[in-house]
C-alpha cells in the first residue's frame, strides 16, 4: 500500500482535540482513530501492539539485525479545532501543473498566496474541497510511518533495529508528550514525523515563558482626579511602552526573539497584560525575562510599591541543548535525505513541539517532514510523491548503516 492511500483513510476519521476538555484524549473521536490504528498495525503483523488508557497507540517491528540502536517513531492523531475538521472530502490533483487549482467549494488554492505548493509541480497533489482542514497535519506522518513499517515486515532481508511506534493524542493542544510512555517506549532515541518540506530536520525551538502583568490602580470621580487618581490602565500601557517595538513576532524571523502581547484588559481600577517571552538562545532568554520583571520594579519605583504585579513563567525550552550531545541522531536523518537523494537542511522552529519535551523527558527527538503544506487552514495539501519520499527515507532512516 501507499502512504497516501492511509492517508486518504485516516482523513475520514475526525480527531479534532479540544483545549477545553480535561480528559485524556482531550476527545473520545481520537481514541476511535487509534483502536483503527491498532487494529492495522496487528493485522500488518507489528509486535506489541497497544492502546493505553490515554489512547496513545504503541507497537513495534521487531529487529532483524543485532547491534543496532532501537529507534522511535512519533506522530500525532489529533488535528486542530480551530478550522471545520469534518467531513474531510479530499481530491487528488494529477499531475499538478503549478497553477492555482479550484477547491470543490469555489475557493482557489493559489501558489501567489502559497508559495510553498508550487514546488508541487508535476506531482499527484492531495487537496480539500476548501471547507474543512485535511489533516496532513498529522495523519501524513502516521501514514508514513506504517507504510515503512509495512515495508520493512514484507521484507526480512532489509537490516534494522528493533523500529518502535508510537502515536499521541491531543499534540495541537500542548499535551502529546504529557503522558507518554517513554521507558515503556524504550526507544534508544526517536523522531517526530511532523514537519514540513521533505529534506527538513528540526532540532532547535523557542524557549517559552508566559508573562503576567496586574497592574492596581486608584479610581477617583474624573471631575476631583488631580494629584489623586492613578489610572491602571494607562500604567498598564506605559509598561507595553517601554518594552522593543521591534521585538514582536510581526518584525522578527530566523532565530530574533520576541516580546509578544496577547491579552490586555482594563480601566481605571484594575488592568491586566498578557505576553509570551520566546528566544532560542538561552542566555538572551533569561535576558528578555529579567528586563520584564525590571520594567514592573521601575514602575513600582514610579507609582509606588504594590501598583505593579510582574509573573513570569517559564515553558518548554530549546531542544538544542539536549540534542547537541546526541548531534549523531541528527546526522543519521541526514545521511537517510541523502541516500533518498533529497540534501537534508534545519531550521530553527518558531515555536514549541512536542519531540522538544520528549527530549527533555530524556529521549532526544527531532522532528522530521512529513511532507504538508499549509497546515492548520483549509487550503492543507500534500503531493503523493513526496509522502512516497518520506516513507522511502523512514526506511532508510533505520537500516543505513549506523556509523
Ligand atoms: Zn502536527
Amino acid at each position: 500500500m501507499r502512504a497516501y492511500e492511509r492517508l486518504l483513510r485516516y482523513a475520514q476519521f475526525d480527531t479534532a482535540s479540544d483545549e477545553h476538555s480535561p480528559t485524556c484524549p482531550s476527545t473520545a473521536k481520537q481514541r476511535v482513530l487509534a483502536d483503527a490504528l491498532a487494529g492495522e498495525m496487528r493485522a500488518m503483523g507489528m509486535a506489541d501492539v497497544r492502546v493505553d488508557e490515554n489512547g496513545y497507540v504503541y507497537g513495534c517491528v521487531p529487529a532483524t539485525a543485532e547491534g543496532r540502536p532501537t529507534i522511535g517513531l512519533i506522530a500525532h492523531m489529533d488535528t486542530v479545532d480551530c478550522v471545520p475538521s469534518a467531513p474531510v472530502r479530499a481530491r487528488i490533483v494529477e499531475n499538478y501543473d503549478g497553477g492555482a487549482v479550484r477547491l470543490d467549494n469555489g475557493e482557489w488554492l493559489d501558489p501567489k498566496v502559497f508559495p510553498d505548493v508550487a514546488a508541487a509541480k508535476g506531482k499527484d497533489l492531495i487537496v480539500t474541497d476548501g471547507n474543512t482542514l485535511l489533516g496532513a497535519d498529522d495523519k501524513a506522518g502516521i501514514a508514513e510511518i506504517l507504510t515503512a513499517c509495512e515495508r520493512l515486515l514484507a521484507d526480512p532481508a532489509i537490516p534494522h533495529g528493533k523500529v518502535m511506534v508510537g502515536f499521541t493524542p491531543d499534540e495541537e493542544i500542548g499535551r502529546g508528550a504529557d503522558r507518554f510512555d517513554i521507558s515503556g517506549f524504550g526507544a534508544d532515541f526517536a523522531y517526530t514525523v511532523d514537519g514540513g518540506a521533505v529534506g527538513s530536520i528540526e532540532y532547535e525551538n523557542f524557549n517559552a515563558a508566559d508573562g503576567f502583568v496586574a497592574v492596581h490602580g486608584l479610581s477617583v470621580h474624573p471631575g476631583s482626579a488631580k494629584n489623586r487618581m492613578r489610572n491602571a490602565a494607562l500604567v498598564a500601557m506605559e509598561f507595553a511602552g517601554m518594552l522593543p517595538p521591534a521585538e514582536t513576532p510581526e518584525h522578527t524571523e530566523g532565530y530574533e526573539g520576541f516580546f509578544h502581547l496577547c491579552g490586555m484588559q482594563g480601566n481605571e481600577d484594575f488592568a491586566r497584560l498578557q505576553y509570551i517571552i520566546r528566544d532560542h538562545d538561552r542566555a538572551k532568554f533569561e535576558a528578555r525575562k529579567a528586563a520584564f520583571e525590571r520594567i514592573g520594579a521601575y514602575l513600582n519605583d514610579k507609582y509606588g510599591a504594590g501598583t505593579i504585579e510582574v509573573r513570569v513563567q517559564d515553558g518548554y525550552a530549546n531542544m538544542r541543548e539536549v540534542i547537541e550531545p546526541h548531534m549523531n541522531v541528527v546526522r543519521l536523518a541526514e545521511r537517510a535525505y541523502r541516500a533518498i537523494g533529497v540534501e537534508p537542511f534545519s531550521e530553527a522552529i518558531r515555536g514549541g513541539t512536542d519531540g522538544a519535551r520528549l527530549s527533555y523527558m530524556g529521549l532526544p527527538c527531532p522532528n522530521l517532514a512529513s511532507g504538508g503544506m499549509n497546515y492548520h487552514g483549509r487550503f492543507e495539501c500534500i503531493a503523493v510523491q513526496d509522502m512516497d519520499a518520506m516513507t522511502d527515507m523512514l526506511v532508510q532512516l533505520v537500516s543505513i548503516d549506523p556509523e
